[in-house]
C-alpha cells in the first residue's frame, strides 16, 4: 500500500511507496506501477524506486532487496499491467545523484544536454531552455 518513509541523513529524503512485497525470508521487494503506453522501465523509474529503498531501510531497519519491478501498464481499461525487473542504484550512486542535483541548482555544475529527443519534447523547462533538441 502507499506510504510515506523518511530519512535525514546521510541525505534528507522523502520517498513514496507504491508497493513492497515481503519474501518467505523476510526480504521486502519494492515495486512501483506506471501507466505509460511505452512498455519499458526508464531511468527515473530507477531512481524512484532506489531512493524508495534507501528511505525505507533507513527509517525502519529492514532489508530492502537490491532489485525491485516497474509494473507497467497501458492506459486502456483492458491492459494489464507488465513487470520489468531493475537493479537499483545503490545509496552512494543515490546520495551522489542527489549532490549533483544540489550543485546543478546552485550553480557549481553545469547540466549535460539530455541525448533523448524524446525527452525534450514534454519537457516543462522547454520554454525557458536554451538547448531543446527537438
Ligand atoms: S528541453 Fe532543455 S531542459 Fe528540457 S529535457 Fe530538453 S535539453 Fe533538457
Amino acid at each position: 500500500m502507499e506510504r510515506l518513509f523518511q530519512i535525514s541523513t546521510p541525505v534528507g529524503l522523502v520517498a513514496k511507496l507504491d508497493r513492497a512485497y515481503r519474501m518467505p525470508s523476510g526480504l521486502l521487494v519494492l515495486v512501483e506501477l506506471k501507466t505509460r503506453w511505452i512498455n519499458q522501465p526508464f531511468l527515473s523509474d530507477v531512481i524512484q524506486l532506489s531512493a524508495q529503498r534507501m528511505a525505507v531501510m533507513g527509517q525502519t531497519g529492514q532489508v530492502v532487496a537490491s532489485y525491485g519491478y516497474v509494473m507497467v501498464k497501458a492506459p486502456t481499461g483492458r491492459a494489464f499491467p507488465i513487470a520489468h525487473r531493475v537493479q537499483l542504484m545503490t545509496d552512494e550512486e543515490i546520495v551522489a545523484l542527489i549532490k549533483k542535483r544540489e550543485d546543478i541548482l546552485a550553480g557549481r555544475l553545469m547540466p549535460r544536454r539530455l541525448h533523448s529527443r524524446n525527452a525534450c519534447l514534454t519537457c516543462v523547462f522547454r520554454a525557458q531552455c536554451d538547448h531543446p533538441r527537438a
